[in-house]
């Protein structure tokens, strides 16, 4: 496997930091989660949303003050280079990180260089997909804006989503969902929630701590193509358990639906319609089965293009 290390596609093996790297220490680097989408019966291969993951990492790591050698479009490249070069012919994810490399003692965020590596690796399901997954709502808060901002992927911040996740998965259940300080929802682990209620789709707004998820948007794009009405406001816990729906979103994730919260069963304890009819949507989308969502998508192989 090969992968963007220090301006440079090399060797998996080659591509090593020291110990003293200071972003090891303090948790100082912004990631992105991107998936590609293989499609065995017409041999293409999408990038799904890349560019705008890419924006989101250039626009989120100046709050970090750091600053990369390399442009959107270099970024872009480098990823379908990538991706070719590794012959994935399989659903891959590709993380880029954002680090500081230097060999410092000291947490701050000045004075020091940053550098983005990427690499690949196949990945198909993340969590269930299909039946329903169950889950706990951790006793671990989110992270306020005003501690370690929520709406960046700041590695540090994931010890919340870890502790949360391991709880969850002590207790029998598959994911966390993870409230605020206000104790209203804020999302899952590393995903974002919606729950359908009355055929209103409802997920919590920016400023309920969670992450701008950029498959969040992609359902509200599915949802109003739909005439279904999404409504973004703050959700309590036990609206939670009296959903019709419920559903978590991301990249890794893509759209899992919620059977079970605490023990509670969902509606009738299997995915609901709504959730059904935007997943199906969703995946052929990814696959570049749907011409009115094809922006989306990055071409890495296509023999039309
Ligand atoms: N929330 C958190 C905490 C996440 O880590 C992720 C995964 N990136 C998401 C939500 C979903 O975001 P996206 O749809 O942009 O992948």
């Amino acid at each position: 496997m090969k992968v963007y290390f220090r301006g440079k596609i090399i060797e998996d093996n080659d591509a090593k930091i020291s110990i003293r790297t200071n972003s090891f220490h303090y948790g100082t680097a912004i990631f992105e989660g991107i998936r590609a989408y293989y499609n065995k019966d017409s041999d293409t291969m999408y990038g799904l949303f890349v560019k705008e993951h890419y924006q989101r990492l250039l626009r989120n790591i100046k709050v970090l003050n750091m600053n990369i050698n390399e442009s959107l479009e270099e970024l872009i490249e480098i990823t379908k280079q990538l991706v070719l070069i590794n012959q994935h012919k399989e659903d891959v994810y590709i993380r880029p990180i954002v680090y500081f490399a230097d060999e410092a003692i000291s947490p701050k965020l000045v004075g020091y260089s940053a550098e983005i590596a990427i690499f690949t690796l196949p990945l198909g399901n993340y969590i269930d997909t299909d039946d329903g997954i169950k889950t706990k709502i951790a006793s671990w808060t989110r992270l306020k804006d005003n501690m370690i901002p929520p709406m960046l992927k700041i590695a540090g911040a994931y010890v919340n989503s870890a502790l949360a996740k391991t709880e969850a998965l002590k207790a029998g259940a598959d994911e966390a969902i993870v409230l605020n300080q206000d104790g209203n929802i804020a999302e899952g682990s590393a995903e974002n929630i919606f729950i359908v209620r009355n055929n209103t789709l409802i997920t919590p707004s920016l400023s309920d701590d969670i992450l701008e998820g950029i498959t969040r948007h992609a359902i509200k794009t599915i949802a109003k193509d739909l005439n279904i009405n999404v409504e973004e406001r703050s959700i309590s816990r036990t609206e939670l358990y009296i959903a019709d729906e419920i559903f978590l979103c991301g990249t890794g994730a893509q759209i899992s639906p919620v059977v079970e919260v605490d023990g509670i069963k969902i509606n009738t304890g299997k995915p609901g319609p709504i959730t059904n009819q935007i997943k199906q949507i969703y995946f052929d989308a990814v696959k570049g089965k749907i011409e009115k969502y094809t922006n989306w998508l990055t071409p890495i192989i296509d023999k039309n293009h």
